[in-house]
C-alpha cells in the first residue's frame, strides 16, 4: 500500500510540476514581453542555439544505451547550451528553451532511454523531476539577472546620453553668451576710443578759449568772472584727463597701445615724480619719502608709460592719506630678473571685500572716495601698462593701515 501511494504521488507530480515550473514561465514570459523584437543577428543565433541544445538533449536522451546509460550524468551537458542561451537572450526564449529540453527528456525517460533511466520506472520519474527542477530554477534565475543588469547597463548608457548631450547644449549655449559678451566689450571698447578720441578736440578748444579769457582780460575781469573762468579751466582740465585715461585704457585692452621701450633707470623716474608729487603732498601737511634707488639695474620699458604707472600710485596715495600722514616710494632686487618697486602710505585703507575689484575698470570704493575726484580708471590702467612691460601690480592693505602696492618690473640686465 506505502509504494502505490508513493507511486501515486510522484506520478502525480510530473505532470504538476512539468506545468507550474516549464510551461507556465514559457506562457507569461511570452504573453508579458511580446513586445521584444530580435535583430536578424539574434534571431540567427537563437535558431542555432536551440537547434544545438535540441541535438544535445536528443542524444543524451534518445542515444543509444552506451551513451546515455545511467552511470554517466550526461543530461547535465543540456545545462552548459541553456546558460549560454540564458545569458544572451532574455528569461522568455529561455523558458522556451528549457520547455523544450524537458519535453526531450520527458518523451526519452518514458520511452526508457536516457541518463535517468533505473530499473524502477517511479525512481526514473523522481531523478527527472529533480532534473527538471534544477535546470529550471538555475536557468531561470540566471536569466532574470541577466537581463536585469542589461537593463540597468542600457539605463546607464541612456543617462550618459542625456548627460552627454546636456553638457553639450550647455557649453554651446555658454559659448556663444561668451562670444556675444567679448562682441559686446569689443563694441563698448571701440565705443569709448572713438568718442573719447572725437571730443578731445572740442575739449581741447574750450582749453584754449578759457586760457585766452584768462590771460587777454586779466585785470579787466571783475572777480567773479574770474572765478567762472576758472572753475571752466579746471573741469576742462579733468574732462581732458578723463577722455585721456578712456583712450588708453581702450587701447590697452584692444591691443594697440603703442610702447617705445628703452633702457631706464628708476631712480630717474622716481625722481621726476618728486619734483611732480612732493608739492602736493605738502599742500596736504603728508610727510613724503623717496629710498634711494641708485644701486637697482636698469629696467627696460616705455619711460611715459612707467611715469603714469607710478604717478597714478602716487596720486592716489596722496588722495586717500589724511593730513600728517606718510607716503612712501622705494624698491628692492626681487631675484636676477625683477625688481619690485613699492608705493605706501598710511591713509584710509581699503577692506578685503574691496581688493580684489579695485583693478577692475571704474570700480571706486564708496566708503572712501565719496569726496575724493577720480574715475576708478588708474588702476587698471596701471594694472595694464605693467602687464604691458611682462609685469605685475599687487598690492596689499587694511582699513585704517594703509596701503601697500607693489609693482613688480623686469630688470635690464
Ligand atoms: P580713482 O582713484 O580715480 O578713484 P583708481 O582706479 O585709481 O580710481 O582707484 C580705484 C579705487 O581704489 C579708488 O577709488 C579707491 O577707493 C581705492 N584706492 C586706490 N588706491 C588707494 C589707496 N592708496 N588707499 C586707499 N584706497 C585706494
Amino acid at each position: 500500500i506505502r509504494d502505490s501511494s508513493v507511486t501515486g504521488v510522484q506520478t502525480c507530480a510530473l505532470p504538476i510540476s512539468g506545468g507550474a515550473l516549464i510551461v507556465t514561465p514559457a506562457i507569461v514570459l511570452w504573453v508579458l514581453d511580446h513586445t521584444i523584437k530580435w535583430s536578424r543577428g539574434q534571431s540567427i543565433e537563437f535558431g542555432i542555439t536551440t537547434f544545438f541544445l535540441g541535438l544535445v538533449t536528443w542524444i543524451v536522451f534518445q542515444g543509444g544505451q552506451a551513451m546515455t546509460g545511467p552511470h554517466y550524468p550526461l543530461g547535465f551537458l543540456t545545462l552548459s547550451v541553456l546558460i549560454w542561451i540564458a545569458v544572451r537572450f532574455e528569461p522568455r526564449e529561455t523558458a522556451t528553451a528549457i520547455l523544450l529540453t524537458i519535453g526531450i527528456a520527458i518523451w526519452g525517460t518514458l520511452r526508457g532511454s536516457g541518463p535517468f533511466t533505473v530499473s524502477n520506472s517511479n525512481e526514473s520519474l523522481l531523478l527527472l523531476q529533480a532534473f527538471m527542477a534544477l535546470i529550471t530554477v538555475t536557468a531561470l534565475g540566471l536569466s532574470v539577472s541577466a537581463r536585469e543588469q542589461k537593463h540597468t547597463e542600457l539605463a546607464l548608457k541612456e543617462l550618459n546620453k542625456t548627460l552627454e548631450r546636456r553638457i553639450q547644449d550647455r557649453t554651446s549655449t555658454l559659448q556663444s553668451t561668451v562670444e556675444q559678451l567679448k562682441e559686446c566689450d569689443c563694441l563698448k571698447n571701440a565705443f569709448v576710443g572713438i568718442v573719447s578720441h572725437e571730443l578731445r578736440t572740442p575739449v581741447t578748444s574750450i582749453k584754449i578759449f578759457a586760457k585766452n579769457l584768462f590771460d587777454c582780460f586779466d585785470g579787466q575781469l571783475n572777480e567773479k568772472q574770474q572765478h567762472y573762468v576758472s572753475r571752466i579751466q579746471y573741469n576742462a582740465d579733468r574732462l581732458s584727463r578723463m577722455l585721456n585715461e578712456l583712450l588708453d585704457l581702450s587701447k590697452i585692452q584692444e591691443g594697440v597701445l603703442e610702447v617705445h621701450p628703452t633702457v631706464l633707470s628708476v631712480q630717474e623716474i622716481a625722481n621726476d615724480l618728486w619734483e611732480a608729487f612732493e608739492p602736493l603732498a605738502q599742500q596736504k601737511s603728508i610727510s613724503m619719502n623717496m629710498a634711494n634707488m641708485t644701486h637697482l639695474p636698469k629696467v627696460y620699458g616705455d619711460r611715459d608709460k612707467l611715469y603714469e604707472i607710478f604717478a597714478n600710485l602716487l596720486e592716489n596715495a596722496i588722495k586717500f592719506t589724511q593730513a600728517g600722514g606718510h607716503v612712501e616710494i622705494g624698491a628692492q632686487v626681487l631675484d636676477d630678473l625683477y625688481i619690485k618697486v613699492h608705493v605706501s602710505d598710511t591713509g584710509c585703507g581699503i577692506s578685503p571685500e574691496h581688493l580684489p575689484k579695485i583693478f577692475d575698470k571704474f570700480y571706486r570704493v564708496t566708503s572712501s572716495a565719496v569726496n575724493v575726484p577720480g574715475s576708478g580708471l588708474g588702476l587698471s590702467i596701471a594694472k595694464g601698462l605693467a602687464e604691458l612691460h611682462g609685469g605685475s601690480i599687487t598690492v596689499e592693505s587694511a582699513p585704517g593701515q594703509g596701503s601697500h602696492f607693489f609693482v613688480t618690473l623686469r630688470s635690464a640686465a
